[in-house]
């Protein structure tokens, strides 16, 4: 039988962003000023979903001064074995990846509304621990960067479907034609379908013990991803048959 013929909503779009998280609506933004047709699917509300639905306090990626991103890759690794313990590697090509393109990330977040500025309309950098260089950790206070990015995200063009959970990615051979989804609010069952679909549902750490140190073992377990977060999005790639990553390195 035709998903079609028993769906209560068929949507076509050219790109479905799975997650309304800090990743996702910033995907959906930039797509949408692409010109695409972009849909953002949100199993919670882009207000204030994801882990920093609560606000977050820094940005550590932007090279400044001495410091280049290499400096801010040994940091990292550094970091990474300070949470989770020795032998735990960070994936190199990733971060000096994300580290070299830290300055646009910056500047396209200033630019859709994400202000960096306190109220003397300036920056404050403080130090960072691991790097040594006086100044190299921005000091944020993005209480309301959730907040700030859904509005960014919904003054586009974009469609975003808010209590909407994405259940399974579908595919034809290798390409992700659409997803089911249902509204938790509802109950309706939608078909969206797409010539593309980036998945941003973030971290999964709730249901089991992070190998980590102490101090950090219960930290990750329940400080850190929000109970919406459950592993879902990663099930419904390895079910569409993608390859999952970096799967130690928990919210980092
Ligand atoms: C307490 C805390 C403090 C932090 N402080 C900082 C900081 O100061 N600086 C910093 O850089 N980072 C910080 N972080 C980390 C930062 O918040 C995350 O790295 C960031 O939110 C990850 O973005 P994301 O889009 O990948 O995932 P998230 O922002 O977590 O978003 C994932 C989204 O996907 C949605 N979703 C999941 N499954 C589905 C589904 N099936 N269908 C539809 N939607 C789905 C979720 O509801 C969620 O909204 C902090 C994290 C925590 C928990």
């Amino acid at each position: 039988m035709s998903l079609d013929k028993i769906a209560n909503r068929v949507i076509e779009t050219d790109l479905l962003v799975v997650g309304g998280g800090i990743g996702g609506c910033c995907a959906g933004v930039k797509a949408a000023e692409q010109g695409l047709k972009v849909v953002v699917a949100e199993k919670s509300h882009t207000e204030r979903s994801g882990n920093a639905g609560m606000g977050i306090d820094h940005f550590n990626a932007r090279p400044k001064g001495n410091a280049t991103p290499l400096c801010f890759l040994k940091r990292q690794q550094k970091f990474m074995t300070a949470c989770l313990g020795e032998g735990r590697f960070v994936d190199p090509n990733m971060f000096y990846s994300y580290f070299s393109r830290s300055q646009w990330g910056f500047e396209e977040l200033e630019r859709i509304g994400v202000s960096m500025r306190w109220d003397d309309d300036d920056f404050y950098w403080v130090p960072n621990a691991h790097i040594g260089e006086r100044k190299s950790c921005l000091r944020v206070h993005w209480q309301r960067i959730k907040p700030d990015l859904s509005r960014a995200l919904k003054k586009t063009s974009a469609t975003v479907l808010e209590r909407t959970m994405i259940i399974d990615l579908l595919t034809n051979g290798n390409n992700i034609t659409g997803a089911t989804a249902f509204d938790t609010r509802t109950g309706e069952f939608i078909i969206i379908k797409c010539k593309a679909a980036v998945v941003a549902t973030g971290d999964f750490q709730r249901c089991y013990e992070a190998e980590a140190p102490m101090s950090w073992k219960y930290k990750l377990r329940y400080d850190g991803c929000p109970a919406a977060q459950s592993g879902d999005g990663r099930a419904m790639v390895y079910r569409a048959g993608g390859d999952l990553v970096n799967m130690d390195l928990t919210q980092f």
